[in-house]
């Protein structure tokens, strides 16, 4: 069992000191706190062409913790930036490493607000800056992101170009090959497969269990499993919701060669998801938190 977390390997008064963080462990860098995001913030526009890198913005389920925002990862290749999920709070974990107008693309799993809030702020500073860019490509399942572009609907409506994603699809945006698996939740949820530079990552959305998981996550060179509970989904949401310990099942099955569990309920310690995750999964294991980036 191989598990990464923030803290490995570091001494423990680094944070005390305000000191950039930074723990390498395999191909995996796991960085916090705002002086090494400043660092960041030069090297990532400088990203190695043969390189797919993703950095978290935030992996918080539901709401924004007082640290950690939702959903949203900043997935990078070839110069060109795709944005996934820009979930509450995740705008400003974004202007910490590229500017609002060097995003290329926006896919959006499904359309609860913990996924996609940030689109509006995101578009406003793209309408209302001095740069101007042109209307950004964006990705969701049919009619996700209806109330949040009903936001300032006027004002933004030059500001993107909409795409409806319609599940088994395949698609290319920019350098990246898109493939969409329709996965269980209380709205439509796309699950997104991403590839570029012989580099896979795939990305559960928010989901149930399903069979069709695996082939979302076959052999993929990182795959981002929601993981709201570690062990156990309330009842209600069993068909609807993830475990850190299916995450690990998936990501066993499938092949993969690293595990990222994200989503975790607000609050809840990592220790426990990672420790389910690894029943069933022995390959490299993490939680997804801000600045955490993986190299592929
Ligand atoms: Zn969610």
């Amino acid at each position: 069992m191989r598990v990464f977390r923030p803290d490995h390997g570091l001494p423990p008064f680094s944070s005390v000191l305000g000191l950039p963080l930074i723990a390498t462990v395999g191909k995996v860098v796991v960085s916090w706190n705002g002086t090494e995001v400043a660092l960041r913030r030069q090297s990532t526009r400088s990203v190695s062409s043969r390189v797919v890198k993703l950095t978290v913005l935030g992996g918080c389920g539901a709401w924004p913790a007082a640290d950690q925002a939702c959903s949203g990862y900043l997935v990078e290749q070839e110069g060109f930036s795709v944005l996934i999920d820009p979930g509450y709070a995740t705008m400003p974990r974004l202007l910490a490493l590229a500017r609002a107008e060097e995003i290329d693309a926006v896919l959006v799993s499904h359309g609860h607000p913990d996924h996609c809030a940030d689109l509006n702020p995101l578009l406003r500073a793209r309408a209302l800056g001095e740069a101007r860019p042109p209307a950004l490509p964006v990705y969701a399942p049919p009619g996700a992101l209806d109330a949040v572009l009903r936001l300032d609907e006027r004002m933004l409506a030059d500001s993107f170009v909409l795409h409806d994603l319609a599940p088994s699809r395949e698609l290319e945006i920019g350098p990246f090959r898109l493939n969409t698996w329709a996965l269980p939740h209380h709205v439509p949820n796309a699950g997104l497969r991403l590839s570029g530079a012989g580099k896979t990552m795939a990305y559960t959305g928010d989901t149930g269990p399903a069979g069709t998981l695996v082939d979302l996550a076959r052999d993929a060179d990182l795959l981002l499993a929601e993981a709201t509970y570690p062990e156990e989904v309330p009842e209600e949401d069993a068909p609807y919701l993830s475990t850190a310990l299916q995450a690990g099942r998936t990501a066993a099955a499938a092949g993969v060669a690293r595990l990222l569990l994200t989503h975790l309920w607000p609050g809840t310690p990592p220790e426990p998801a990672l420790a389910a995750a690894a029943q069933s999964y022995s390959g490299d294991l993490a939680v997804a938190s801000r600045g955490v980036t993986v190299r592929l």
